[in-house]
């Protein structure tokens, strides 16, 4: 079994230590004896989605957006027939904004793929700090750390949590990123991964159920990563 991770435009869209994320799906495959390899794509690359199963766009500054909003006209066909065919796609704050129909600055608007039926706008101050959510798609909490200025409203779409503690997708509060086939699009970051392994075992096994229905993925220890789980449980939420 090969896994292959295509991490998009990672000269612009990595803040926060996104490739940690990368590293995270590695580390957990290969342990399993998973072979992987990860591809990263410039803004200028050539991207043949069928090679890929999993594609990663991280996260970036307003004016590193305004960049990519170029570029993503030209692969949006591709990536929304990659989504639409259940590819797995994570999508990290700037990235999960890119993926709505649009983000709106205060004087400029940015074009997105409209892969999701949502769409962001700009408003203050930011929303910063740790956060933590429950989420029914893996039936557990999520952890991780925003950093936006945009308000995301999802329309109908499935959120990746209820917020618990934190912001989430806009001043409501209440939910937090989008689930929709197999895209996971959030704000976590911090990268998000790491801390998360239950969440990191959930898109592994979504990209391995595209290529062998009959695999299985092993118990592997977890406890350095759900230690660091824990700990942002005990101080926000106890
Ligand atoms: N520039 C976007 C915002 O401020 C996304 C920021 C990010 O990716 N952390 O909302």
């Amino acid at each position: 079994m090969k896994i292959v991770i295509g991490h998009l435009f990672n000269d612009l869209l990595n803040l926060y230590g996104d490739k940690g994320n990368i590293a995270a799906l590695k580390n957990r495959m290969e342990q399993r004896g998973i072979d992987v390899e990860v591809k990263t794509y410039g803004i200028n690359d050539d991207i043949n989605f069928d090679e890929l199963d999993i594609v990663f766009i991280g996260g970036g500054s307003d004016r590193e957006q305004l960049l990519v909003c170029n570029r993503l006209k030209e692969i949006k066909s591709d990536l929304t027939q990659y989504v639409e065919d259940n590819g797995v796609l994570i999508a990290v704050c700037g990235g999960y904004q890119l993926l709505g129909h649009y983000y709106q600055l205060e004087d400029e608007k940015i074009e997105g793929l409209g892969i999701l039926d949502i769409y962001t706008e700009q408003k203050n101050p930011r929303l910063i700090g740790n956060i933590i959510l429950e989420s029914d798609i893996i039936n557990t909490t999520v952890v991780g750390f925003e950093n936006h200025g945009g308000r995301t409203y999802i329309n109908n779409h499935t959120p990746l949590g209820k917020v618990v503690y934190g912001n989430g997708n806009n001043d409501s509060k209440d939910f937090e990123g989008v689930v929709y086939k197999n895209v996971i699009a959030t704000y976590l970051h911090g990268p998000l991964l790491p801390k998360n392994p239950i969440l990191t075992d959930y898109i592994i096994k979504c990209a391995i159920l595209n290529k062998d229905k009959d695999f299985s993925l092993c118990e592997i220890d977890s406890e350095y990563e759900l230690k660091a789980h824990n700990y942002i449980i005990e101080r926000f939420l106890k």
